[in-house]
């Protein structure tokens, strides 16, 4: 499996001087003309061909986040077929239902997957003692930062790009989401393959080809994130309303496109 792995061991050496092996990529003027106009050009292609012109374009550099959504997981699917060798990995916050971590198993098995977990450098016990209890209950931004943002940011320095599963219909936010754009939070090329597609084409495909997904979207969790920031939706509410239920957060942050 070309992984992060390998990338990591590439860059050890330079690692333990702070200095990246990979060269970041630059936003200059003709990247963000090709991107932008790559784009355009990909709004009425398949998500098979979106992930296809990415994964040439950016080669080993290119990696998929996921949290083992339904989305994710067809993607998975598309990237099984198309290029195997992408790195996958998952931000492990220590927050996941089992039920979810449970899914790196099940893509391992019917896809020969290993999708890597990037874990913070406090383990959760750690973190709360340091923090006096869950951090999650009177800082979930912090928290967020410091168990996801922070592990990606890592991750990107050895990276050009990443793909994600976000649709456009799931909230106004994700709607402004490019095909391709420059996501300047994290330095990286962002490929959305998924932008244009809806929640029934994703459920149609997962039903079509018997792809694994999680067992708690048959008990009324929509959209699963961490445990304690995610609760079942009721008839009627929208698709990720069980999300930071009861505050004013809808995001964690990796998603934003205006910060
Ligand atoms: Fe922490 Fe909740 Fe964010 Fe998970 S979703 S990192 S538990 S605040």
């Amino acid at each position: 499996m070309t992984d992060l792995d390998t990338t990591k061991q590439a860059d050890s050496d330079e690692k333990e001087k702070g200095t990246p092996t990979v060269t970041r990529l630059e936003p200059t003027t003709e990247l963000l003309a090709e991107i932008e106009s790559k784009s355009q050009e990909l709004e009425t292609a398949t998500p098979q061909e979106i992930l296809s012109w990415a994964s040439e374009r950016f080669g080993p550099y290119f990696a998929m986040a996921t949290a083992f959504g339904p989305e994710g997981m067809t993607m998975i699917h598309m990237l099984s077929e198309i290029a195997p060798e992408t790195p996958i990995f998952n931000l492990e916050t220590g927050y996941q239902f089992q039920e979810t971590l449970d899914l790196r198993d099940q893509v391992n098995q019917r896809y020969g997957i290993e999708v890597q977990l990037i874990t913070p450098e406090l383990t959760v016990e750690q973190y709360e003692a340091k923090h006096g209890g869950p951090l999650y209950e009177k800082d979930p931004n912090q928290c967020c930062f410091d168990r996801k943002i922070k592990l990606l940011q890592d991750v990107s320095r050895r990276l050009h790009a990443w793909t994600s599963a976000i649709r456009r219909d799931q909230s106004s936010h994700r709607a402004q989401a490019p095909i391709v754009g420059w996501d300047k939070k994290f330095g990286l090329v962002k490929v959305s393959p998924l932008a244009n597609s809806t929640k029934q084409d994703v459920w149609g495909m997962i039903t079509k080809y018997d792809i694994p997904y999680n067992p708690l979207h048959d008990k009324g969790y929509s959209s699963v994130g961490c445990w304690p920031c995610t609760r079942a939706v009721l008839f009627g509410e929208d698709e990720r309303a069980g999300r930071w239920s009861g505050t004013a957060k809808t995001e964690c942050g990796l998603h934003s496109i205006d910060d």
